[in-house]
């Protein structure tokens, strides 16, 4: 065949109206088919992440799933373990084949009992990571009863839908996070509240969407949009993580136990409570006491606590999860050939200063930017190619005002 005479197998486009033309054993193909090849390509693998690939990473053994959170998440082995059970009894039955008995195993949606900045975002967060499932995370103060000045229930899945670019399957399968559920507690001690309007009304609205139903949402969200069109949004495979301090909260596990103390007789051996840390003997009895409604803690099966942070595990986050604060600066600093460092004392130091102004984890990375501002300023750019951060530089760093100042706005 002439040169001039070749042309494309596929589209059959003569070479000089190509820009290129690959030849191979005993075809041609142009570079415009090349490119809807491509797209093909591309679109198959996305049908398939979304279905087999998804369905493999949704079913990983609980195990699996801690050894996962173990990377990201210090210390809170109790609700790593019961996060891992409840994940995969969720997906399992997300996945399960419909069959003819009629055991109808329910949502494991979860209720995550610790102070703030003990990494209860972060649980879900990871979890929402591993899983690649779409993510919302919403805070439950803002929520109000239809009719009243905030944001409807039913916007946590307008959030949901954005959070999965739309795509309405991936969002029926995702995790809302809901934060401060403590917030929504009846108030029913306090007589100047008429109508509990961020209570009791929020939780019975929360209710159906935690059990499972469908729900025309808005896509935008909000009631300011009145022509737009619904999408309707299952939240049956929907897996709720609901996250609140409950502070006070161990005050009524104390009473309880204290008078389950008395019911006992003497002789019984007695296990010392660690009043230290009395969320660990958490039961739901004790939520309904703070002023959640049975029916919302009956649909938060799995209850779960997280520990405070002592000075260990404030270390260890320092340094050690996959993506941890010091890691990620070492990086930054690498990014302009800079040799980052930090001394043992130095990082003894942080955590002690984060726990004598009750930083919590959250200070741990306001603290680093304190004192590595100036290097991040000034070494960039110059001849200094090396720092260490030692206890004294860190010091020199920290002045009493910056340290006030953290605390402020922590
Ligand atoms: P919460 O939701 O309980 O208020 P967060 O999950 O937002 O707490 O935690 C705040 C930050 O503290 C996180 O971004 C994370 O970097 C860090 N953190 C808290 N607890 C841990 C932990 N156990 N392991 C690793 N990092 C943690």
């Amino acid at each position: 065949m002439a040169k001039e005479e070749l042309e494309c197998s596929f589209c059959g486009r003569k070479k000089p109206e190509t820009n290129l033309l690959i030849a191979g054993l005993d075809a041609h193909i142009c570079d415009r088919c090349i490119e809807q090849a491509h797209g093909i390509v591309l679109e198959e693998s996305k049908q398939t992440d979304n279905s087999e690939l998804s369905a493999e990473l949704m079913l990983r053994k609980p195990q699996k799933i801690k050894t996962f959170l173990d990377e990201y998440i210090i210390g809170q082995e109790t609700t790593k373990k019961i996060m891992s059970v409840a994940v995969y009894n969720h997906y399992k039955r997300l996945l399960q084949q419909p069959s003819d008995d009629d055991i109808e195993i329910q949502k494991s949606n979860i209720v995550m009992v610790g102070q703030t900045g003990t990494g209860k975002t972060l649980m879900a967060k990871t979890i929402a990571k591993m899983l690649n499932v779409p993510l919302a995370i919403v805070d439950a103060t803002v929520l109000t009863e239809a009719g009243y000045v905030g944001e409807d229930v039913e916007s946590i899945l307008t959030r949901l839908l954005q959070a999965a670019d739309y795509n309405l399957d991936k969002a029926q399968k995702g995790i809302v996070f809901i934060d401060e559920i403590d917030k929504i507690a009846r108030k029913s001690d306090n007589p100047s509240i008429t109508r509990d309007v961020s209570g009791e009304g929020v939780q019975q609205a929360l209710l159906k969407l935690l059990e499972g139903t469908t729900v025309n949402v808005p896509p935008k969200g909000g009631r300011k949009h009145p022509d737009q069109k619904f999408i309707e949004v299952n939240t049956e495979n929907i897996l709720f993580i609901a996250g609140g301090a409950f502070d006070g909260i161990d005050k009524v596990i104390s009473k309880r136990l204290n008078m389950q103390a008395v019911g006992y007789s003497a002789s019984k051996s007695e296990e010392v409570i660690d009043q230290e840390n009395l969320l660990q003997y958490i039961i739901p009895k004790d939520l309904k006491d703070f002023g959640l409604i049975p029916e919302i803690i009956g649909r938060l099966p799995v209850l779960t606590h997280m520990n405070p942070l002592d000075d260990k595990t404030l270390r260890a986050i320092l340094t050690e999860p996959k993506n941890a604060i010091i890691k990620q600066y070492k990086k930054l600093f690498e990014m302009d050939d800079i040799e980052f460092s930090i001394t043992d004392g130095a990082l003894d130091f942080i955590v002690h200063k984060a726990i004598e102004y009750k930083l919590g984890a959250r200070g741990l990375r306001s603290l680093c930017e304190e004192i590595l501002t100036d290097a991040m300023f000034e070494l960039p750019g110059s001849d200094e190619k090396t720092l260490k951060v030692t206890k004294a530089y860190a010091e020199d760093k920290l002045t009493k005002t910056t340290l006030k100042k953290l605390k402020a706005v922590s």
